[in-house]
């Protein structure tokens, strides 16, 4: 990349073609655009077409993902896979996943017809986000071999399995299998917006992730005894609302006392729900997320105790389901470190980040050194049509992965690690 120039033409192209992909969409008026629907079609003749002058010619995988390889300066097998995710939430914005795939694109327009010493795969994958089937990942699975019998067979709200909507769609799932990395990919890079305020309030275009955080999902229920809100006097009482009160307020005093933790309580249902009625029972979720595991368990642990204690101290009955306990996915350490070097050159310092969110990374972290590069969000507004993204920020992710290309072209070290296949 010559000049900043340059790089700022090639973001207005990104927000242009990020706009347009936004318009193939299942409802009138919004953008949604679930796994292998129709207007996903659309979107991959339109990517496909932006493909053919690199030289690259697209095709769709068995699980729906959209692929194209940009070969070397000679035949050697080394690759690295650049992109995200195509499919989108009910009233989407035009950003998220969408832009890691045209920014993929857009590298390998940055360079010109110039090979590297090792080959770019666009990856534009089929499902992420888990709205059709319930199910996220769909797409990133296929690539790590754990698409398998079972998911195949989950269904949507028509009754309609993974496996018809692929035949569907025109594609034969008996080819699954095909889709799975191969031997010589030594890496996956993907630009996401941060969908967080993190890098506005610090004033940065670009972050790297270092690691995607570990999560907790669990219920919690308070049991106490309805009752007659006008005749019970408050010290006879055993209210089970009065107790979740204190509990979430201590879920985010606790909470607070971890840097980089997160706690929240994002659903309160009260049985029975009346206004003249005190709270016989209330189920709360928790969900709590951090990078390093032990810190997660050891926070849920202590919040159970809280509640219990709480609960104690109220004569109230506590019960708790945990429905989910993911771990943390580390990215690449050396891929990071190329990153924040490439961002440096590209005139800016790459904040390093932990990302609360789950992203197609993290599955093919599974199988081959993974990083991202994150994209400061406007508002930290995402999931909504008013995300968005500044032409300069783009600009600057342009000239940061270009720079990231060139540093693993002189890097044999790195391309030698290739993936588990
Ligand atoms: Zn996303």
């Amino acid at each position: 990349m010559q000049t900043t120039i340059e790089a700022a033409k090639l973001a207005e192209e990104v927000i242009a073609r990020c706009r347009t992909l936004a318009s193939f969409s299942e409802d009138a008026g919004g953008t949604r655009r679930t796994f292998l629907s129709a207007p996903m079609r659309d979107c991959h003749r339109e990517i496909a077409r932006w493909l053919e002058p690199l030289g690259v010619s697209a095709r769709v995988d068995a699980a729906g993902n959209l692929r194209g390889i940009y070969s070397a300066v000679d035949s050697a097998t080394p690759r690295l896979l650049v992109g995200s995710h195509l499919d989108t939430v009910p009233n989407a914005g035009a950003y998220d996943g969408v832009l890691g795939v045209v920014l993929a694109v857009t590298l390998l327009q940055a360079l010109q017809g110039r090979k590297l010493p090792y080959a770019i795969e666009v990856v534009g994958f089929s499902e992420e986000e888990g709205v059709r089937f319930g199910t996220p990942f769909i797409g990133s699975r296929a690539l790590v071999g754990r698409l398998d019998d079972e998911l195949l067979a989950r269904t949507d709200a028509q009754g309609i399995s993974v496996r018809k909507a692929i035949q569907d769609f025109g594609l034969n799932p008996s080819e699954i299998a095909q889709a799975k990395l191969v031997e010589g990919v030594f890496g996956f890079l993907e630009f996401h917006i941060e969908q967080g305020p993190v890098l506005e309030k610090l004033g940065m275009p670009l972050g790297v992730v270092e690691a995607i955080a570990g999560q907790s999902r669990l219920q919690v229920v308070f049991v106490g005894r309805a009752n007659h809100a006008g005749t019970t006097p408050m010290n006879l009482r055993h209210d089970a609302l009065a107790g979740a009160a204190e509990w979430i307020t201590e879920v985010e005093r606790v909470s607070r006392q971890f840097p980089g933790l997160v706690g929240t309580v994002g659903s309160v249902e009260v049985k029975p729900g009346a206004s003249n009625v005190i709270a016989g029972e209330v189920r709360m979720s928790l969900d709590v997320r951090h990078q390093n595991d032990d810190v997660r368990t050891q926070v849920v642990n202590d919040l159970l105790r809280h509640a219990e204690q709480i609960s104690q101290g109220r004569a109230l009955s506590m019960r708790q389901k945990l429905l989910l306990s993911q771990k943390a996915v580390p990215m690449d350490p050396l891929f990071v470190a190329q990153i924040e070097e490439a961002a440096r050159r590209a005139g800016c310092q790459a904040h390093r980040m932990v990302s609360g969110a789950g992203h197609d990374a993290m599955i093919l972290a599974e199988r081959t050194p993974a990083a991202m590069i994150f994209l400061r969000t406007p508002g930290g507004i995402s999931h909504n049509p008013m995300e968005s993204v500044a032409v300069a920020d783009v600009a600057k992710a342009i000239e940061c992965g270009v720079s990231l290309l060139d540093q693993l072209a002189a890097s044999s070290k790195f391309q030698s690690r290739t993936c588990r296949a």
